[in-house]
């Protein structure tokens, strides 16, 4: 990373540049936070060769489509979003297009195939390359897929275009060597390859000059962490960078969750007392199946020894249901698991069989009536629980981050605990990026609402 002054200099000459050769990138992002941190450091290239965002597709000049592959429904949408630029390029013919992520790298040369309009294909591993691809589609068009390296070097000397004002992601290491049967992101981002510390932090400071306040650290598997120093080590360097006000991560694999980060977390300062821990399932049948190296009892274990050192820690996750071979029996010990364990809330999902993965031929697949009525019934429970532990907070004074005004109504503000629960409350003089005492006064399921307290 170079020096903030050199930093600050190049910023200066890039924008006056920007000023004089104005193009416009609408960028779409699909997926997960790692593709949106993806997307900030490939608008961020792109910046540095004319490119600002804009909101209209037909200001475009660039467009680009930054892909998620998880489940068939996310494919399904993409494929229906590309199709319909066609009528656009027909109109614009200069406009570019062009397709990057996980469906880029999974599809590749296929998707022009499908999709002849589509001007670029870059894999995972090719992002940094984002730039120098578009610059030479300027000059003469062609077709351009390059999906060769997954595994591909992690870009250094990047300038994320970063969203938002308050949060935002600093992903500290990329690819995974988990090899769920069910997961499709090992194939389509490859091995784990992880950041150097410096420039993790550098980024950080980065980032907390530009006025974030929030700083989630990413991975697939942040707990597998490897450059140089163990995951709780870099999370404790990065509590200490000044400026930094709350600091999260994700996501977390529960077989390599250590006591290390358990006291890391329990000591930091502002490290948020949260963890998202995929379970996946509460049955050790189904977790064999899936290849989680963990059983039921070991991850209640971890949950009692989390919930011992850090108290108010709130604990998420993720569930699939409709997972091959599932029995009615490891559907109920399922949901005696969630009863067990209250979650303050879940991601529930229904299995979606991708195929390239182990268990996309796993022979004794649930048909989709069934997975439905479980996800329902999945989701009942959750949300009774969600809402009394809601509940429980009732009367408490919370710290919230505020994140500005709520979408429906410009009196009331949004914010969030450091147990990452959203807090409604009516706006004074707050602004974003505040840290302000809230006394919560009313729970739902997804939400709690409260009043400022002053002094
Ligand atoms: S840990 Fe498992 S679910 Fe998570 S990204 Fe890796 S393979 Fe996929």
């Amino acid at each position: 990373m170079p020096s903030n002054f050199a930093a600050s200099f190049s910023r200066v000459a890039l924008s006056a540049t920007i000023r004089l050769m104005e193009k416009k990138l609408k960028l779409l992002t699909y997926g997960c936070q790692m593709n949106v941190a993806d997307s900030e450091r490939m608008a961020g290239l792109l910046q540095q060769i004319g490119y600002t965002l804009t909101d209209d597709f037909d200001a475009a000049d660039l467009i680009l489509i930054n892909t998620c592959c998880v489940r068939a429904t996310a494919e399904d949408k993409v494929f229906g979003q590309i199709g319909r630029f066609k009528a656009l390029k027909r109109l614009k013919p200069s406009l570019i297009l062009g397709v990057t992520g996980c469906m880029a790298q999974k599809e590749g040369a296929d998707l022009i195939k499908r999709a002849p309009h589509v001007d670029f294909v870059l894999g995972t591993g090719q992002t940094s390359e984002v730039a120098r691809v578009v610059e030479s589609l300027e000059r003469e068009r062609r077709h351009v897929v390059d999906t060769s390296n997954v595994s591909g070097e992690i870009p250094t000397e990047v300038f994320p275009l970063r969203g938002g004002q308050v949060s935002t992601f600093v992903p500290i290491m990329y690819g995974c060597n988990n090899f769920c049967t069910y997961c499709i992101v090992p194939y389509v981002r490859g091995r784990e390859r992880s950041r150097p510390p410096e420039e993790i932090f550098a980024e950080v400071r980065q980032a907390v000059a530009e006025g974030f306040k929030e700083i989630t650290l990413l991975g697939q598997n942040v707990n597998s962490y490897a450059g140089g120093m163990t995951f709780a080590e870099l999370l404790t360097a990065c509590d200490k960078i000044s400026g930094v006000e709350r600091l999260r991560f994700m996501t977390s694999h529960p077989k390599d969750l250590s006591d290390e980060l358990i006291d890391a977390i329990a000591n930091g300062q502002h490290i948020c007392e949260h963890i998202h821990l995929p379970v996946q399932y509460g049955s050790d049948e189904i977790l064999r199946r899936m290849n989680r190296v963990y059983t039921v009892e070991k991850y209640l274990r971890l949950v009692e020894k989390i919930r011992a050192a850090i108290p108010n820690v709130s604990l998420t996750t993720d569930l699939i249901v409709g997972f091959p071979a599932e029995t009615d029996e490891n559907f109920s010990e399922t949901l005696d698991f969630l009863r067990t364990v209250k979650f303050d809330a879940a991601f529930t999902f229904i299995y979606s069989k991708r195929s390239g993965t182990p268990a996309a031929t796993f022979t004794d697949q649930i048909d989709e009536a069934t997975k439905h009525r479980r996800l329902d019934e999945l989701m009942k429970v959750q949300n009774e629980i969600s809402l009394a532990k809601n509940s429980a907070l009732i009367d408490s004074v919370v710290e919230v981050l505020v994140e500005g005004a709520s979408k429906t109504d410009e009196k009331i503000f949004t914010g969030r605990t450091r147990s990452n629960k959203i807090v409604l409350f009516t706006h004074c003089d707050e602004r974003a990026g505040e840290l302000v005492r809230v006394k919560l006064t009313h729970a739902q399921t997804f939400l709690l609402k409260g009043e400022i307290v002053r002094a």
